[in-house]
């Protein structure tokens, strides 16, 4: 688990340095959580790379709603912004990666032949917020396990260049950002995926917002895995909570009840899920 404290400083370093590396890279992959498509990207991540040409990469597909995860990259490809969804943990599509870089760069890759420079590697960053996969894709892509040290912003190493394909090579040092924390609702669902530590939020706000979420998009999960009635959905959030926390056998221990749900959705137990809906997009 990321232990990242994002001070103005840190930032600002974490920026500078994904700066730096940009003008080594032909391209920057771009990862998010299937889950959270738009929310587990770095509020001006766009305005750091601008032009540069980017591959968007939904990763931990296998936990996010297979429907959606199509959805998204739709979304993402009518924004100009080619997008895969791979699940990197049992490295499923992770050799996507390589195929739509070159698809990507076909027109450099021309250019580049008809000055006689032939298969030249093509130079990539992982880029992306805490613990969204890059190191866990750095590592499929590579085949073997580097530890990854200076994986901390602000901590600089010699950089080195590692090969991830049979034209692919990889900075080792993958860029890391922040998350759009202002924003509640973002914090909320940034919490219940795990992406942020449980210190930073109450567990009872997160789990209400699942509890929230699920009524509307899977009632029959929560139906299911919690015994619950048609007319236990109908509770509102809290006295839905408080129904499970004694349903629970935790009396008015709201907290651990909330802690225990929160694990519950994290560890798969109410299935695969998308907190970001393509609607929200619109206003984002
Ligand atoms: P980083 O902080 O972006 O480098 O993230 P890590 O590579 O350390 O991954 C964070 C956590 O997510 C680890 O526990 C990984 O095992 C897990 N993880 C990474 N990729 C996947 C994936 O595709 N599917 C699933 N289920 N878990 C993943």
């Amino acid at each position: 688990m990321a232990t990242i404290q994002w001070f103005p400083g840190h930032m600002a370093k974490a920026k500078k340095q994904v700066q730096e590396n940009l003008h080594l890279v032909d391209i920057v992959l771009e990862i998010v959580d299937a889950r959270l498509p738009l929310s587990s990207r770095n509020p001006i991540l766009d305005q750091i790379i601008q032009q540069k040409p980017r591959l968007m990469i939904l990763n931990k597909a296998d936990l996010a709603d297979p429907t959606l995860n199509n959805a998204w990259i739709n979304y993402f490809k009518q924004h100009d912004l080619p997008a895969i969804s791979i699940d990197s943990q049992h490295n499923h599509n992770v050799q996507q990666i390589e195929k739509q870089a070159q698809v990507i760069l076909a027109d450099k890759i021309a250019r580049q032949q008809a000055r006689g420079i032939k298969n030249k590697p093509i130079r990539a960053i992982c880029i992306g917020i805490p613990n969204v996969g890059k190191s866990t894709i750095l590592n499929r892509l590579v085949k073997r396990n580097i530890a990854i040290t200076g994986n901390h912003p602000g901590v600089t190493k010699k950089q080195q260049w590692l090969k991830a394909g049979k034209r692919l090579e990889l900075l080792d040092t993958p860029g890391i950002l922040w998350p759009k924390f202002e924003d509640v609702l973002v914090g909320k669902k940034l919490a219940l995926t795990g992406a942020i530590k449980d210190s930073l939020f109450h567990a009872d706000d997160v789990a209400l917002y699942e509890l929230a979420f699920f009524k509307q998009y899977f009632p029959e999960r929560l139906q299911k895995r919690y015994s619950l009635t048609i007319d236990d959905l109908k509770l509102n959030d809290p006295d839905l909570l408080m129904k499970l926390t004694a349903g629970f056998g935790l009396r008015e221990d709201y907290e651990r009840a909330s802690e225990r749900l929160i694990l519950d959705c994290r560890k798969g137990k109410l299935g695969r899920y998308t907190l970001d809906q393509i609607d929200e997009a619109t206003h984002d």
